[in-house]
């Protein structure tokens, strides 16, 4: 096997991440994607003496396993990776793959309380950020997701499973509209163009809607013409807000110049577990109500009642969600986020909430987490991918605590940042997996981390030391 030789296998193991290795002339490879049974056809990208990496081309025969049914653009679109394998079979993959990234770091002796799926299966996405472009050189305008694999070409993904028929019929006509008016979607390629995102997202418990069209300035468009034509789709749920954000950087990622309200109010709301939030169309929140919901009750569980009249951190707070649950039953509660916007909509909510004893604050964790006015006895964190970065294990392990709730949204940085705190003084105690990503390969992990009792320990010595 050598550089640009086309070879044809059975995939192996899927690792965490959509990462696939097999083994080919008793070599390990390496692919991006890849179910475990299908055959396929790839390029040899790297060689070497006994591994090699690959690039899947094309698939030859597909696996066992895949047994589930798929929409139209499964294989074509980057959304989904698995969505052809049962939701059970889907679960125990995660689970084998999770576990062993904890195996391979000599995480042990644990109590491993098992992977819970998502409440729904398909339609369970409350944002979905679609972007303009075409999907070959030239083709029509379309808007959807990313074709795997591709920075460019887009499908218009009006059969996905993922998001219910409100998404769509926005999605759909959106596309339709721009389409009739002739008007040039955003090339990331020459930066040239206008229109460039479309951001739908949607309160699950209330059944609000807000839609964020996100364009260049390059064009002087008439948007209040598609606002009128988005209030006369007679969608499901109730349009609250209809935005315009103007942005003109040149990274392909939703940022904000300029916002113009065109219609109702620039946040809407959600509910979660009885309490609820106020969403601003920059901040983060679950992507998944519904699980959203379930993660937070695993989380509450693992605390205990150990956060009841005490102090609690809510690191990575985000708006507040996990905080106001927690401020229930806490004495006091203090948030670090780092979009001010976020936190923001955190205090207002606290106050919509009556809660009277949560202080959310703007700031990097890493540089904040020790200003803090009182010591916690509680401290939940839940970072975004990259896990806790700089000395923040470090400084959150230095307070204390008794206990620290870690909700992650990947476990390869989990399992590193465990090994850390492992190292300075705390001991993993409980994992729960919950899938909050049918279909995709992440899943969220919740883990309970007890401070070691050094004294209790020394004490029993004592103890036996005086019995003899
Ligand atoms: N706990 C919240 C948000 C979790 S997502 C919820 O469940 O909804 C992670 C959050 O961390 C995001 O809101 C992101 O803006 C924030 N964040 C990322 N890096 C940060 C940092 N260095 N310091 C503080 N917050 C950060």
């Amino acid at each position: 096997m050598k550089r640009k030789d086309i070879i044809e296998f059975e995939v192996g193991k899927m690792e965490f991440g959509g990462v696939s290795r097999s083994i080919y002339e008793g070599k390990r490879i390496k692919m991006k994607g890849g179910i475990t049974g299908q055959k396929v056809r790839a390029v040899v990208k790297k060689s070497r003496s006994d591994s090699g990496e690959v690039k899947l081309l094309e698939l030859l025969e597909p696996s066992e396993i895949e047994t589930a049914p798929v929409c139209r653009h499964f294989r074509q679109c980057g959304g989904c990776s698995i969505l052809s394998i049962p939701y059970e079979k889907q679960l125990e993959i995660k689970k084998d793959q999770i576990l062993d990234l904890f195996d391979k770091a000599g995480i042990k002796d644990y109590e491993f309380l098992g992977i819970q799926g998502s409440p729904s299966q398909y339609a369970y996405r409350n944002k979905m950020e679609f972007t303009f472009g075409d999907e070959y050189k030239d083709g029509p305008l379309s808007l959807g997701m990313h074709k795997v694999g591709r920075f460019i070409d887009i499908v218009t993904v009006d059969d996905c499973r993922i998001i219910d028929e409100d998404f769509r019929k926005i999605m759909v006509g959106t596309r339709d509209y721009f389409e009739e008016k002739g008007l040039p979607y955003y090339r990331t390629f020459n930066h040239q163009g206008y229109l460039r995102h479309l951001v739908v997202r949607r309160g699950e418990n209330t059944g609000e809607i807000m839609v964020n069209i996100v364009t260049s300035s390059q064009v002087d468009y008439r948007m209040e013409d598609y606002k009128d034509f988005l209030l006369s789709l007679g969608l499901e749920s109730k349009l609250v807000g209809v935005l315009h954000t103007i942005n003109d950087g040149l990274a392909d990622a939703v940022r904000c110049d300029e916002l113009r309200v065109l219609h109702g109010r620039d946040y809407f709301y959600e509910e979660v577990l009885g309490l609820r939030f106020k969403v601003s169309p920059f901040s983060f929140f679950q992507t998944n109500t519904k699980g959203a919901e379930v993660l937070y009750t695993i989380a509450r569980e693992f605390a205990g009642d150990k956060g009841d009249g005490k102090v609690v951190f809510d690191l990575y707070s985000g708006t507040g969600t996990i905080g106001q649950l927690m401020a229930q039953t806490a004495k006091k509660v203090y948030g670090i986020e780092l979009i001010e916007e976020a936190v923001v909509a955190a205090n207002q909510n606290a106050g919509l909430n009556n809660l009277d004893n949560c202080e959310f604050i703007a700031g990097d964790v890493a540089k904040l987490v020790t200003s803090l006015p009182e010591k916690p006895d509680l401290i939940i964190v839940d970072p975004p991918r990259a896990g806790i970065l700089g000395n923040g294990v470090k400084d959150i392990a230095e307070f204390g605590a008794g206990e620290i709730v870690y909700v992650s949204c990947n476990p390869k940085s989990l399992v590193e940042n465990v090994v850390e705190f492992e190292s300075r003084g705390y001991k993993l105690d409980k994992l729960k997996l919950m899938d909050m990503f049918p279909s995709g390969p992440h899943c969220e992990s919740v883990a309970l981390l007890s401070k070691l009792d050094v004294d209790k320990h020394i004490d029993v010595e004592i103890k036996l030391d005086e019995l003899g």
